[in-house]
């Protein structure tokens, strides 16, 4: 039985912007999370690049509402796994903003099967998605952050880069093994790319999340039996939502969030505390 808490609520255009004059990309940002993360960002002063692959209109929904607080935006397709459109997006967003200090590589998809079954296929679109695409829009960001160097008027660092990961870039999935392969993947590019361009002042990090509500794991939330279910894995006991995650990226991008570096932030509920041990496993 879905718990009634009290619901997760954003101040709707905050005051204090902590993201006031900076300019942000937002991989996958016409649905779920990354539609979340790029109206706080928004919302929180940055102009935002709504990037998507699919469905424009969603696109234009999420551009309004950045709008409606005073942002600028540019919603831009682009398949994350294709280096000509990736290359052809940060042209254009360098183009209409003047630089980039933000990108949320978010854009990610599953295609699970067990696994002596899984296709070639399904392991490729993964693995490119979500792995070759982070890489490749956090190659085009690093090297605009290094073009451009720290603009103390805007934040102190050169760049900031959010990789959406998961919890599974430590827990193991059964029947998903390319999308725990490609977020353990994402895992060591975060971490390997935070050590190389540390001293240029530019900041890589990661979220992970848990369980959210959004349409990539509907199956495991939407049924009363599949949410109850879900709930033993959430000591915290209730799903995440988008919000949930677009608070805490709002925060890590900002200045605020200065000396951390290299590290993944698990936003789950407690979903990475071995709860099969709560009850002395
Ligand atoms: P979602 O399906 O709502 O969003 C995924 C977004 O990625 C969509 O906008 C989709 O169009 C976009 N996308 C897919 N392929 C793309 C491509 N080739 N190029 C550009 N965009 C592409 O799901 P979500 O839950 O919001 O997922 C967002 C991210 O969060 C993913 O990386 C996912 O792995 C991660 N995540 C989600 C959960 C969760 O419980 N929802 C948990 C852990 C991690």
């Amino acid at each position: 039985m879905e718990q009634r808490l009290p619901e997760v609520v954003m101040p709707d255009c905050p005051v204090n912007k902590l993201l006031m004059g900076q300019k942000a990309i937002v991989t996958g940002a016409n649905s779920g999370i990354g539609r979340a993360v790029a109206i706080a960002l928004g919302h929180a002063g940055a102009d935002v690049v709504v990037n998507y692959v699919v469905n424009a209109e969603e696109a234009d929904a999420v551009c309004l509402e950045i709008e409606r607080c005073g942002s600028r935006s540019l919603a831009i397709q682009a398949d994350v796994s294709s280096e000509e459109q990736v290359l052809s997006m940060f042209s254009r967003a360098v183009e209409t903003f003047g630089t980039i200090d933000i990108l949320v590589n978010n854009a990610g998809i599953q295609r699970d099967a067990p696994f002596e079954e899984m296709t070639l296929e399904q392991w490729r679109q993964v693995i490119e998605v979500n792995l070759t695409g982070q890489f490749l829009c956090a190659r085009e960001a690093i090297r605009e952050f290094k073009r451009r160097g720290v603009n103390s008027k805007v934040s102190c660092a050169a760049g900031k880069i959010i990789c959406m990961s998961s919890v599974h870039e430590i827990v193991p999935w059964a029947g998903h093994v390319n999308y725990a392969a490609s977020k353990g993947g994402v895992m060591l590019m975060m971490k390997s790319i935070a050590q190389e361009v540390a001293p240029y002042r530019i900041r890589v990090n990661s979220i992970g999340p848990g369980a959210i509500r959004t349409p990539i794991n509907r199956p495991a939330w939407e049924t009363e039996a599949a949410y109850d279910k879900l709930m033993k894995l959430v000591p915290y006991k209730r799903i995440g939502e988008p919000e949930d995650i677009a608070r805490a990226a709002v925060w890590l991008a900002s200045d605020e969030a200065d000396y951390i570096n290299g590290t993944t932030l698990f936003i789950d509920g407690g979903m990475t505390l071995y709860p099969g041990f709560t009850e002395n496993g």
